[in-house]
C-alpha cells in the first residue's frame, strides 16, 4: 500500500548544472505514474531503480520542451524491451503531432500501442480510474495550453463497529447501508424482525424512530491519499480550491521574490507564491521545484516557501518521499 513520488528532475527551461528538467514518477500501490517526461528521465530512473515496465499512463503537462524532449527517448526503450502492453498518454491536443512525428520516423516494428488521451477541461475532470485510484486533470495558466493532474486513492468502505453489530442486532442490509456511508433509521413501533423488503428491522420497538449515525457505527479503516501536480503555471483563484486538502502538493516554483516580474511575463509563479497556495488549500506537504537556471543554491526557494507554509520540502533529483498510510483510529 505505497504511495511514493520519485523526483526525477526539477530543473525549468534552460539547462543547469547536476540538475534534470521536469519528471517524476508517483508510485500508487505498485502502479507507476510517469508525470511529465523531461530529457534524461529514462536515465534518471535507472538510476532510481524503476523499472519502465511498470509505467502504464504518462501525463504530459505542456508542449515545453523540457517537459517532453525525454519522452521519445523512454518509448523507443520500451519498443526495445519489447513492450506488449498499452500505453495512456494524457497531453494537451498539441501533443498529437508530437506522437504522429514520432511513431512516422521511429515506430515502426513497435509491439505497443500508444492511446493519447486527450486534454481538453476547463476545471477538474476525472480521465482515469481503476478499482482503487483515480486521476483528474485541470487547466493551468501557462504561456500555451496546460493541465494539472490529481491521483489519488479513492475513498474505501467504511468499517463497523463490531460492539454496533451486537448492540442493534443489525441486519446485512443495515450493515450494508452503513459501509455505504448511510445512516441507518429504523421508524417507531414494535421491532417484527428484518423486513423483507429492503433487509432493515422494520421498527424502533419503542415509540421514538431509532436513528443510529453513520458517524458513530462506522468508521474508514484509512484516509485515501492524494498528490496534484501543478507545473507551469502563474497563480490564479481556482486553483487552490482545485487541490484543497491533498496529502501532497508539488507547485512549480522556477522565480523567488525577487525576479517576480520575470514570473509575472513568463506565466510562472515564485516560491512564495506556491506556498500561498499550499496555504490556501490546506494540503499536507507542499514540494516546489522547477527552479531558474540562474541560482545554483536552491535554499532561497525553501527560505521563502517555508516563511508562508513551513512543511515545505525542495524537490531535488533522486529524492524519493514516501506518504504513509494513515490507519483508523486517526490522530487528529
Ligand atoms: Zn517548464
Ligand atoms: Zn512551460
Amino acid at each position: 500500500m505505497n504511495f511514493d513520488l520519485s523526483i526525477l528532475g526539477t530543473a525549468s527551461a534552460l539547462p543547469a548544472m547536476n540538475r534534470y528538467p521536469s519528471a517524476q514518477v508517483l508510485d500508487v500501490r505498485g502502479r507507476l505514474f510517469l508525470i511529465d517526461c523531461g530529457e534524461g528521465a529514462q536515465m534518471q530512473m535507472r538510476r532510481m531503480s524503476i523499472p519502465y515496465a511498470r509505467i502504464d499512463n504518462i501525463c504530459i503537462s505542456h508542449i515545453h520542451g523540457d517537459h517532453l524532449f525525454g519522452l521519445f527517448g523512454l518509448l523507443s526503450t520500451m519498443s526495445m524491451l519489447g513492450r506488449t502492453a498499452h500505453l495512456n498518454i494524457f497531453a494537451p491536443a498539441a501533443f498529437s503531432k508530437v506522437l504522429k512525428f514520432y511513431l512516422s520516423m521511429f515506430g515502426e516494428g513497435s509491439g505497443f500501442e500508444i492511446e493519447h488521451h486527450v486534454l481538453a477541461m476547463k476545471s477538474p475532470e476525472k480521465v482515469w480510474e481503476s478499482k482503487s485510484v483515480e486521476m483528474l486533470a485541470f487547466p493551468l495558466d501557462h504561456r500555451i495550453e496546460t493541465y494539472g493532474f490529481i491521483i489519488r486513492e479513492k475513498m474505501p468502505a467504511f468499517n463497523v463497529h463490531k460492539e454496533y453489530i451486537s448492540r442493534y442486532g443489525l441486519t446485512l442490509a443495515e450493515i450494508a447501508a452503513l459501509k455505504r456511508g448511510e445512516d441507518v433509521v429504523r421508524p417507531a413501533g414494535e421491532d417484527t424482525g428484518p423486513s423483507l423488503a429492503n433487509g432493515f428491522r422494520h421498527f424502533s420497538g419503542t415509540s421514538e424512530p431509532l436513528v443510529i449515525p453513520n458517524s458513530e457505527a462506522a468508521y474508514i479503516p484509512y484516509r485515501p491519499r492524494s498528490y496534484a501536480y501543478c507545473s507551469d503555471t502563474a497563480p490564479f483563484p481556482e486553483l487552490h480550491e482545485w487541490v484543497r486538502g491533498v496529502t501532497l502538493l508539488y507547485h512549480e516554483s522556477t522565480f523567488p521574490d525577487a525576479l517576480s516580474d520575470m514570473a509575472v511575463k513568463t506565466h510562472h509563479s515564485t516560491a512564495r507564491q506556491a506556498a500561498e497556495c499550499a496555504r490556501d488549500a490546506g494540503v499536507s506537504r507542499l514540494v516546489i521545484g522547477h527552479y531558474s537556471s540562474r541560482f545554483s543554491d536552491t535554499r532561497i526557494f525553501l527560505k521563502e516557501a517555508s516563511s508562508v507554509f513551513p512543511d515545505t520540502i525542495l524537490a531535488a533529483e533522486g529524492l524519493k518521499i514516501s506518504v504513509p498510510l494513515e490507519k483508523w483510529p486517526f490522530s487528529k
